[in-house]
């Protein structure tokens, strides 16, 4: 049996978000997230070279606004607020992700590692709830998985720093009971913060872990109540992105009809839902999947991508095999660790 490899999971990312780029461009169906680049990044520009290299038509990536005006990520079906509507919010907002990332910059992650807060915020009031901090959780290897890849001391090491950062930030809400500035940490976090305890030091043996994402919590947890509230995320750590989501994050996003108001594509490493989360989740869980495959069938159909993929053995063998195993085979390929802009060039140059 063929087992989920770094080209095959390199591949499918690529279809999904080529799939993704290409629907959030063709300007049906009310609101879509902006594909932003890092103002000046190659990878980028050899990206959209790559695309009209392969005849893809229709994407549009545009360089991002500054991190300093709006430090943070948000997600609602009314297709965002404008800058006006955010911008006491913004200056509020900053003051904490500054205070946060302080700490969280303290811990040397290599870099490569962030920690990612959901809450949900009124605007009409600028209050933020913030709900849970980023949460680290093991999980075991799915059959089409093999032992070897990724190998047990990268997964080890990526954990360790993970799990450091999102300890530093577990221990810093812990003492946030009372409003500070707009700012409240609901009480459930409280209670969620303390049932989860510190996190384990070492993953057990062949283990993978999933990383849950604030936004996902966020919009998994407290949804918008009233056209004044938004889902937020703050990505804290030195080489986060801070305004854009990660693609897994946008993709959920979208599926629930509220796009995330910017997306890069950098990182999603060990993307994943809640612990659990399928559990009284079938609907969201439902139209999550439905994106992932309409997203993969997109992204194949587009210009020669389809063919490059498709040339690829071991790629067919595998996710072309069970077709409903598609979404569960694209958040396994997540623990291959990468930015997309690699992983897209890697399987169209390979
Ligand atoms: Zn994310």
């Amino acid at each position: 049996m063929v087992k989920l490899n770094r080209r095959i999971a390199d591949a499918l990312c690529t279809a999904i978000t080529i799939g993704f780029l290409m629907d959030n461009n063709d300007g049906k169906s009310g609101s879509k997230t902006k594909f932003i680049y890092e103002d000046g990044a190659r990878e980028h520009t050899n990206l959209l070279d790559l695309l009209k290299e392969y005849r893809v038509e229709g994407t549009s990536i545009t360089p991002q606004t500054s991190k300093a005006e709006q430090p943070f990520i948000w997600a609602n079906s009314r297709g965002g607020f404008s800058k006006i509507e955010t911008g006491g919010f913004a200056s509020e907002l900053k003051t904490l992700v500054g205070r946060l990332e302080e700490e969280i910059n303290k811990v040397d992650s290599g870099g490569l590692h962030g920690a990612y807060i959901g809450g949900i915020a009124d605007i009409a009031t600028k209050k933020l709830n913030l709900l849970v901090p980023s949460l680290l959780w093991q999980r075991s290897r799915n059959t089409h998985m093999s032992n070897d890849e990724p190998s047990n001391a990268t997964v080890s090491s990526s954990y360790e720093s993970s799990r450091a950062i999102s300890q530093v930030l577990i221990d810093e809400l812990k003492g946030y009971r009372a409003a500070k500035g707009g700012i409240i940490l609901e009480s459930r976090s409280i209670d969620r913060i303390r049932a989860f305890g510190d996190l384990p030091k070492k993953l057990t043996s062949n283990a993978l872990f999933a990383s849950v994402h604030g936004l996902i919590t966020a919009m998994t947890d407290a949804p918008p109540i009233n056209s004044n509230s938004v889902n937020v995320e703050l990505a804290l750590g030195k080489d986060t992105c801070k305004i854009a989501a990660c693609i897994p994050c946008s993709l959920f996003a979208s599926s629930q009809n509220a796009p995330a108001s910017a997306t890069h594509l950098g990182r999603g490493d060990n993307w994943n839902f809640p612990e659990n989360f399928g559990i009284g989740s079938r609907g969201i869980y439902a139209s999550w999947e439905k994106t992932i495959g309409d997203m993969y069938y997109k992204g194949m159909g587009a210009g020669l991508v389809g063919d490059k993929i498709r040339a690829i053995p071991e790629f067919i063998a595998l996710v072309e095999k069970d077709k409903s195993m598609i979404p569960q085979i694209f958040l396994d390929s997540l623990t291959f660790e990468g930015k997309f802009t690699k992983r897209i060039a890697d399987t169209l140059q390979g």
